[in-house]
């Protein structure tokens, strides 16, 4: 049965990672474990690294972050908030053709990141 049980929890794994907010790997652990007690820790970390490696999710590596993870596998950017952390997914912009560019410098270019950095709406209201 043990295969059943992988399958199951790695389904509760990417449906919460779904409906998260690109957490790490602790964040998403932390808001699954109450009502999925038999999930360990270890179990987690591992099947969201296998999930990454899959090119199930992607797996981003932000500035100044804990590695996060990130159910939207379509190209597109993130908005960073240096106040209060929110990450906003972008999708359209000038930049998006930057993700099919077929070769930069040489290199056949297979994944980009683009982060950008400032204040959200939020954060930016209370400034005003
Ligand atoms: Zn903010
Ligand atoms: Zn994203």
């Amino acid at each position: 049965m043990e295969n059943k049980r992988n399958t199951e929890q790695k389904r509760i794994i990417l449906e919460a990672l779904m409906h998260a907010d690109h957490p790490t790997a602790s964040e998403l652990y932390e808001s699954i474990r109450d009502e999925n007690p038999r999930l360990s820790r270890a179990t987690v970390f591992r099947v969201l690294g296998q999930f990454a490696d899959d090119g199930v999710v992607r797996r981003l590596n932000l500035l100044g972050s804990d590695t996060r993870f990130d159910a939207r596998t379509a190209p597109h950017a993130h908005c960073h908030c240096v106040r209060c952390g929110r990450l906003t997914d972008v999708f359209e912009g000038d930049f998006v053709p930057l993700f099919s560019c077929g070769e930069v410098a040489g290199y056949a270019v297979l994944s980009a990141e683009v982060e950008f950095s400032g204040l959200c709406p939020v954060c930016r209201g209370a400034e005003n």
